[in-house]
């Protein structure tokens, strides 16, 4: 037995069963035997491969794409460029190499990253060399000033809590231990206020997940955009409204037993986008599939040019990747990109109306 796995069930025996958002948060981010916190989980030898892993091209259009959102709002000479869970760095390379392209953006930029894995810190601080970053532990500690940012599969991270549908109340479903094997079981009936709303859209048995860390998160974001400009860019799987059980574990690039092997497998669950807008403090955009937003992007044109100066494997693992990052059968509709910004009318390539 794993050494987080019996921490887990004698905090159960003690304490009773617990949220899974508690269960997520000690599995994702226990500082000794966390899954983020003691490994790079990134590419073909870890558990999972991200959108800027897959292809440049992926930076490079959010680059330009943020690039041009700071043009529209006149271009501050002082800003915070930031990444929330930047993984290995690679988004924030391709942004800063092609940020260049737009004169005084890379110039006026801070780079800030908020990233909790000393892991994963360590790779960004190599593959960003050159840039200066500054890391922060969370959102609230990011400088009051005018804010660009970009989050790709940081949401899908955070803890969720999950209800199911009972009369006018709710029961969570929470972690406990049978046979000395960690189990979901469902807690007694109670009224939940964060879901009064979900009362009009759902029925008996459902289920709904809640990320209770969101709309602090968002509420920080926001009101930095609100007060001082700037914009924020979020990609992740997910949907308008959460609505059934995606909590998922993946290890091996395979679905496995969520509550097999705690801290060794990653731990999502999807985005609910109209928690985001509704928690946020700023105007947003309509919220637009990976695939359309890349593709109104340009990532053809680009595809196109790079393509130019390949040639065999190289040229076959290119259309791939264009295709997975676009296609409905691949991360095309799955992935969903929703835009935060200031009120009043700024047009965002891209997820315009
Ligand atoms: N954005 C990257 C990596 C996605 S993996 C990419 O697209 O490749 C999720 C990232 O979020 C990792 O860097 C992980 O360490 C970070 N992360 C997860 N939960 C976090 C939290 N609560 N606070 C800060 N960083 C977190």
């Amino acid at each position: 037995m794993s050494d987080l796995t019996s921490l887990l069930l004698e905090r159960i025996a003690s304490d009773g069963p617990m949220s899974l958002a508690d269960y997520m948060a000690l599995c994702l981010m226990h500082p000794e035997y966390g899954y983020y916190t003691s490994r790079d989980p990134l590419g073909g030898q870890g558990d999972f491969t991200t959108a800027p892993e897959v292809s440049q091209m992926f930076g490079e259009l959010i680059g330009l794409s943020l690039a041009q959102n700071w043009l529209d709002q006149g271009a501050p000479s002082r800003f915070t460029l930031a990444e929330l869970g930047p993984g290995r760095g690679t988004l924030m390379a391709d942004v800063l190499r092609v940020g260049r392209q737009v004169p005084g953006f890379v110039e006026a930029a801070d780079v800030l990253l908020v990233e909790m894995s000393p892991v994963l810190r360590s790779r960004q601080k190599e593959v960003l060399a050159g840039h200066d970053p500054r890391w922060v532990d969370q959102v609230s500690d990011l400088p009051d000033g005018p804010l660009w940012c970009v989050a790709n599969e940081f949401f899908d991270a955070l803890p969720i809590r999950q209800f199911q549908r009972a009369g006018r109340g709710w029961c969570e479903r929470r972690v406990g231990a049978r046979d000395g094997a960690l189990t979901l079981g469902l807690a007694g009936e109670t009224p939940q206020e964060a879901l009064a709303h979900r009362l009009e859209d759902t029925s008996e048995g459902d289920i709904v997940e809640l990320c209770p860390s969101l709309p602090g998160i968002v509420a920080e974001l926001g009101g930095r955009i609100a007060r001082h400009g700037g914009a924020a860019l979020i990609v992740d799987y997910g949907d308008w409204g959460s609505l059934g059980d995606t909590f998922q574990a993946l290890s091996g690039h395979s679905p496995v037993d969520p509550f097999a092997t705690p801290g060794q497998a990653d731990l999502t669950a999807h985005v609910d986008f109209e928690a985001i807008a509704r928690a946020a403090p700023c105007a947003h955009s309509r919220l637009s599939t990976q695939g359309a937003f890349l593709e109104r992007l340009g990532i053809t044109q680009r595809a196109q040019a790079l393509a130019n100066v390949m040639s065999d494997a190289q040229l076959e693992q290119h259309i791939a990747a264009h295709r997975r990052l676009t296609h409905p059968d691949e991360m095309g509709t799955l992935f969903k990109v929703l835009g935060l910004m200031p009120r009043g009318g700024i047009v965002w390539p891209g997820l315009a109306q």
